[in-house]
This record gives structure tokens, C-alpha cells and sequence, in this order.
């Protein structure tokens, strides 16, 4: 059975820790399969867009990001291309409660990792998609929003995207 996890919040200093790679071989092995689905509880309990492993506490490069065909699962993600061109769009966090701002994303990137299978995947990835999974790969470099913006702001969290 899938559980909802607690989540880590700042000011946990394991959010700016970085996440170790997942060994391939380990990916399909319960404790790795069970880890996605509670993460995928948690995600949704908490109505994220994404989640990186370490916000449940787990120093490992995973991350799991909400997509209109369902939920991507992303283990040791790399991004192995970009764009030129940078846009600047609202981010929230679930690891920081009720804070957003304004930060500077590539508009276009091209991504390589591994899936829940343990399978070689890589993609394109454009916009709010591209956004946000440079906001997860940040986590997994112990990066967060608030670290590349100056506008942080508060506000309600109900109509606004988290991850
Ligand atoms: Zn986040």
C-alpha cells in the first residue's frame, strides 16, 4: 500500500544536500518501486506538480513530475541540451510553504533518464514542462527556487501550481 510521506521543509538542510544516483540495477527492487508510489500518494495528497526525492527526505535522484498523460517518473535525470532562450515564470515549492517567486528557466531543454522500469528514456521537454523539471533537477542538485530568485513573495497557495 501506497502512504503519503511527511515532507521535508525548509529549514531541513537536507534540501541542500545533493541526491546520490540510483544504482540501475536497484530501480526495479521494492524498496525503490515503493518509494515512487508513496511519493506519488504524497504528490497528490499535497497537490504538487513534482516531487524530487529529497522533500520526502530521500537523499536519491528521483523525481516524479504530474504531465497531462499522467505521472512521469524520473531516475538520474540529466538535462543534455538547452536552449538559448530563458523565460521567467512563477515557481512554488512544497518544501517552502506559502513563498513564491519569479524565476529564470530555459524555455527548451532535452532530457536523458531512467523510468520506473529502469529503462534509458530521453525527451524534449518545452515551457512549463521544461520549467518544472528544472526545478526538480535543482532539488536533486540541492537547489531551490528561492536560491535563483529575489522576488520572493507570499500568497494564497489554492490557485497556484506547486512542486
Ligand atoms: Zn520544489
Amino acid at each position: 500500500m501506497a502512504k503519503v510521506l511527511p515532507l521535508t521543509i525548509l529549514p531541513s538542510p537536507l534540501l541542500h544536500q545533493k541526491s546520490q544516483p540510483i544504482a540501475v540495477a536497484k530501480i526495479t527492487q521494492p524498496e525503490i518501486q515503493q518509494l515512487i508510489s508513496d511519493m506519488e500518494q504524497t504528490m497528490k495528497a499535497n497537490n504538487g506538480v513534482g516531487l524530487a526525492a529529497v522533500q520526502v527526505g530521500k537523499l536519491l535522484q528521483l523525481a516524479l513530475i504530474e504531465t497531462q498523460d499522467g505521472i512521469l517518473v524520473l531516475i538520474n535525470p540529466q538535462i543534455t541540451s538547452k536552449s538559448w532562450l530563458k523565460n521567467e515564470g512563477e515557481e512554488g515549492c512544497l518544501s517552502v510553504p506559502d513563498k513564491f517567486g519569479l524565476v529564470k528557466r530555459l524555455t527548451k531543454i532535452k532530457v536523458s533518464a531512467y523510468n520506473q522500469q529502469g529503462k534509458k528514456i530521453s525527451f524534449t521537454a518545452k515551457g512549463f514542462f521544461a520549467r518544472v523539471i528544472q526545478h526538480e533537477v535543482d532539488h536533486i542538485n540541492g537547489i531551490l527556487f528561492i536560491d535563483r530568485t529575489k522576488k520572493i513573495y507570499g500568497g494564497p497557495p489554492r490557485d497556484r501550481q506547486r512542486d
